[in-house]
């Protein structure tokens, strides 16, 4: 049966729905992804499927896709978005970034790594089980997702609050793939765990005076500039197995009118990465420490902090059965096991872990080619990826 299946991988049908697919612009922002749920509606039509669409935003379109089984089998979902980050500036890319140009294996174009492969692969796999006419005892469910490219409220977050998605596990199909050059004998990755982040604004107040007179004043900007400084020595000893250590990145700042008036407001506004483990609100009290210390030492200096956004670092145990039924699926297909691997980006995957759902992030894209000038996807792993998928849609759901 598993091989009857895997022939019924159209790898020809693969490369061109991944080139279809980038041929339909959907950036983020804006994160208008009507015209691409279009067409994948459609497309999930002509093969058999029946979808639905959902939004919480009237332009940005969710579709999910259900393979009913027959009652009594463990259900799961896969999930990819359709929007895309945009094409940034379109005279440093040598090739078309919506022209899902396909030469020397490669498909090219805006969304082909992220994670427009993932779509066609999940869904050419879940046709080759539609042909083999092979009734599974769980749902399969396919959740194309809008939106992801800003928090995902209006996608995967949406769809769990509105009750629209559940499985018994999930697999996120984001780039998880090592590129060619790197010497591996299975490029396909599972990635079991994400990092968070604490986005944090600082801001000073000073005292503003004419410059020529700058002692009487307070700068805002030399005194962020110790605070800027002393974020930089926060080094933590923290090391994740599959996450690494956590980062820290000013991003933003902002102060000052005139070089001749010393500045009385200086904003910055940073990106602290949480690795599974940390808890986001210990880091940030850790950084009002540092805060608080500095400002015993100087006082005129006058800091405050105030929190933009917190995303929890996410993480499964390896034992779960869909970490186990992926692995072993590679290993059937590649004879060799996936490694194990983290996310260094917030991603889908932490809705439903959050909600309990043992979910999993494994995708044909390459993990280094998100959002780059001329990203590209191998055409090799996308066909990969589908075997993969189809093999574990039928172990995990039968
Ligand atoms: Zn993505």
């Amino acid at each position: 049966m598993e091989r009857k299946i895997l022939q019924n991988i159209n790898t020809e049908e693969a490369i061109e729905l991944t080139r279809e697919l980038i041929r339909i612009a959907s950036p983020n922002p804006p994160g208008d992804n009507r015209h691409i749920a279009e067409f994948l509606v459609k497309t999930l039509m002509k093969k058999g499927f029946h979808s639905t669409l959902s939004q919480k935003e009237e332009t940005q379109v969710n579709v999910v896709a259900r393979v009913k089984g027959k009652g009594g089998g463990r259900s799961l979902l896969l999930n990819g978005h359709m929007d895309t980050v945009p094409i940034g500036d379109q005279n440093k890319w040598t090739v078309d970034p919506l022209g899902g140009e396909c030469r020397n294996g490669r498909i090219y174009g805006r969304g082909s790594t992220d994670c427009k492969s993932g779509i066609a692969a999940m869904i050419i796999a879940a046709e080759a089980i539609w042909k083999a006419d092979i009734e599974l005892r769980g749902d399969i469910i396919l959740a194309l997702v809008a939106g992801e490219e800003s928090l995902s409220e209006n996608g995967t977050g949406y769809l769990l609050n509105e009750g629209l998605i559940s499985a018994d596990s999930v697999i996120v199909t984001e780039p998880t793939t090592l590129p060619a050059e790197y010497p591996t004998d299975q490029p396909l990755q599972i990635f079991t765990a994400s990092r968070g982040m604490v986005w944090l604004e600082i801001t000073v107040e000073g005292k503003a005076v004419h410059a020529k007179i700058a002692p009487q004043g307070v700068n805002a900007i030399e005194k962020m500039s110790t605070i800027v400084l002393a974020l930089q020595h926060m080094s933590s000893n923290l090391y994740h197995p599959l996450c690494g250590s956590p980062t820290i990145n000013v991003g933003i700042i902002h102060g000052g009118t005139s070089p001749n008036i010393v500045p009385d407001h200086c904003q910055i506004i940073l990106d602290r990465d949480v690795v599974p483990g940390e808890d986001p609100m210990k880091v940030t009290e850790q950084i009002q420490r540092v805060l608080h210390k500095l400002q015993e030492e100087d006082n005129s200096l006058k800091a405050t902090m105030k929190i933009i956004s917190i995303e929890d670092p996410v993480e499964i145990s390896q034992d779960e059965q869909i970490v186990r039924v992926l692995n072993e699926g590679i290993k059937a297909l590649f004879s060799v096991e996936a490694k194990i691997g983290g996310m260094i980006g917030a991603n889908d995957s932490r809705f439903f872990i959050k909600r309990g759902i043992p979910t999993v992030i494994c995708g044909p894209g390459i993990t280094t080619q998100s959002h780059q000038i001329d990203e590209y996807v191998e055409t090799r792993s996308v066909f990969n990826a589908a075997k993969a998928y189809a093999l574990t849609m039928i172990r995990f759901c039968q």
